[in-house]
């Protein structure tokens, strides 16, 4: 797909803001710089055939801090940096010789046979460590780069990859848990996700986008898709049958937007060139100049969307859109949680890790409980939960415990259900606070304290204003900064966000979370302000929630 000669009407910030379409194509900055000077894919020979060999110390700084996040590595925050030092340190101070290494799991699908390949590296490579992202990845910590070559080799024999799971490109493409097994699906979007990965992900084409792209293609809303760059939601056409409705713009950080629809109904087989000519706009329109700018919710909301799609089908596509009806959203999160049946009879089971955090030999028992009771595949939910598929009726009780032995549990509390945290201080270098710990430490606080109750009530934990858990989603939304302590002194806390939804959770009237000054905690008042908090809202609630 080549860029237009004639570029689209000159948008409000035309000048200075690195837009290759607009003729900018010298770096402006040395993010840019770094990937002008060598593309990030090919960082991947230099791992095999020099770094593997040499060790940590002959990796040059700017494949290290830069390139291998194409390849899903990052280097992992070094031990004992308290989070009031994040900010000052150089990062080559915060650098620990070890990486995290995320697994992309594009839809979400994991066979059996892939998962026990996951729990072996981990035990093997990664000290035994894992996490279900809320993007459906898993993250492996403790890794090497002289194990990397091996890691991949096993990755990829199963059909696994670590290609562009971080990086300024195409990022894991979200999918539906239940995809292909809902009774309520009416179109599997999963060929076109398979179609997307295949033709797209490791193309040299889309490897140097301004920042990050986050998909989501979905018949069920069934995950978060406000606040991707592209989101293709389910819809019935009353003249076209079903097909998908396109959302783009979105996404959370310092500068949180929620996803526009741009009024298109889009068929399953057209999804990937769909996808592409919007891919395509970020590619060649995207800001450059300002990283805090380069996603592409900045030019949607610059451009506004009737232009977004002019530019769409005039310059990309080179044909107009149907014109489309809005989906029917749900009242509520949909997150699988619990045993439900699946359109061919059998059943499947969603169940609750504490906040995505897991292990290699959890894993691992876990593929041993799901092939006893005659499954053969997982699959991983954007809320940082796990589904077990195909289960037979007979057997679904019997999973339930066996789920519960290895620490999975599929009829948890609210608090353990509706809970996520970020990576945070243990290892994410950006972090200010830890959060996995102070996660797993309040939902046990809070069942203790309360039990379970009837209602929905979420917390997303999030180490700093990244909002990799999504902050602003969350009923209670906790950002992580340096808060003033008991004694005056500056001390880890979070700033609280209340309110949060997204547009299913709200009558299609997604909100974010309201942040008021004067709501901090520190982190070790933490459950006891969650518990007030959750005490007030429970006495004080006037109808069902
Ligand atoms: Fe790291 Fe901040 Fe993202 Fe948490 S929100 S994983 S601390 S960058």
């Amino acid at each position: 797909m080549a860029v237009s000669s004639t570029p689209a009407r000159s948008p409000r910030r035309a000048r200075g803001e690195g837009q290759w379409a607009l003729g900018h194509r010298e770096p402006l900055n040395a993010n840019e710089r770094t990937k002008k000077d060598d593309d990030p894919l090919n960082v991947r020979a230099r791992i095999e055939n020099i770094y593997a060999h040499r060790g940590f110390a002959s990796i040059d700084p700017a494949d290290l801090r830069g390139r291998f996040r194409w390849w899903g590595l990052y280097t992992q925050r070094k031990a004992g940096i308290d989070g009031g030092r994040t900010a000052i340190l150089e990062p080559h101070e915060l650098d620990d010789e070890h990486f995290m290494l995320r697994v992309r799991v594009d839809g979400g699908q994991l066979s059996l046979e892939q998962l026990r390949v996951i729990a072996q590296i981990s035990t093997e490579f990664a000290r035994d460590s894992a996490d279900i992202t809320d993007r459906q990845n898993i993250q492996l910590h403790w890794i090497r780069v002289e194990d990397v070559p091996e890691i991949w080799r096993r990755l990829e024999a199963v059909g696994l990859q670590t290609t562009e799971a971080c990086g300024d490109c195409p990022r894991v493409v979200l999918g539906s848990p239940v995809a292909g097994v809902s009774a309520d699906e009416v179109v599997d979007p999963t060929p076109a996700i398979d179609t997307i990965v295949e033709r797209f992900v490791g193309n040299k084409e889309f490897s140097n986008l301004p920042r990050k792209f986050k998909s989501s293609i979905s018949w069920l809303a069934d995950m978060p898709y406000e606040v991707n760059d592209i989101s293709f939601l389910g819809v019935e056409h009353t003249d076209y049958g079903p097909g998908f409705d396109l959302w783009v713009g979105g996404g959370l950080s310092t500068n949180p937007m929620l996803a526009q629809r741009l009024g298109v109904w889009v068929p399953l087989e057209e999804v990937p060139d769909v996808w592409e000519g919007v891919v395509s706009i970020f590619r060649d329109y995207g800001y450059r100049r300002l990283r805090h700018r380069a996603r592409l919710k900045f030019l949607v909301a610059d451009w506004g969307v009737e232009k977004f799609r002019e530019v769409l089908e005039k310059e990309y596509l080179g044909r107009s859109l149907v014109d489309g009806p809005a989906p029917a959203l749900p009242d509520k999160p949909i997150d699988h949680i619990g045993v439900h049946r699946q359109r061919d009879g059998r059943y499947y089971v969603g169940a609750a890790p504490v906040v995505g955090r897991v292990s290699g030999s959890q894993l691992s028992a876990l593929a041993d409980v799901v092939e006893a009771h005659g499954s053969d595949r997982v699959s991983l939910t954007p809320y940082q939960k796990l589904l077990v598929l195909d289960v037979p009726e007979e057997r679904t009780e019997s999973l339930v415990t066996g789920l519960r032995g290895i620490g999975l549990e599929a009829r948890p509390s609210n608090w353990r259900r509706a809970t996520m945290a970020c990576t945070g201080i243990e290892y994410c270098k950006l972090a200010i606070v830890e959060t996995k710990a102070r996660g797993q430490e309040l939902v046990a606080r809070l069942e203790e304290r309360l039990g379970d109750i009837d209602a929905d009530i979420t917390i997303n934990i999030n180490g700093c204003p990244n909002a990799c858990a999504r902050t602003q989603t969350a009923d209670i939304g906790l950002k992580g900064q340096l808060v003033v302590g008991p004694d005056g002194r500056q001390v880890e806390g979070f700033q609280v966000h209340l309110g949060g939804g997204l547009g299913m959770a709200q009558g299609q009237t997604a909100g974010f979370g309201r942040k008021l000054r004067g709501l901090k905690t520190t982190a070790e008042e933490l459950p006891e302000y969650v518990e007030r908090l959750a005490r007030r809202y429970l006495d004080g609630r006037t109808g069902p929630d």
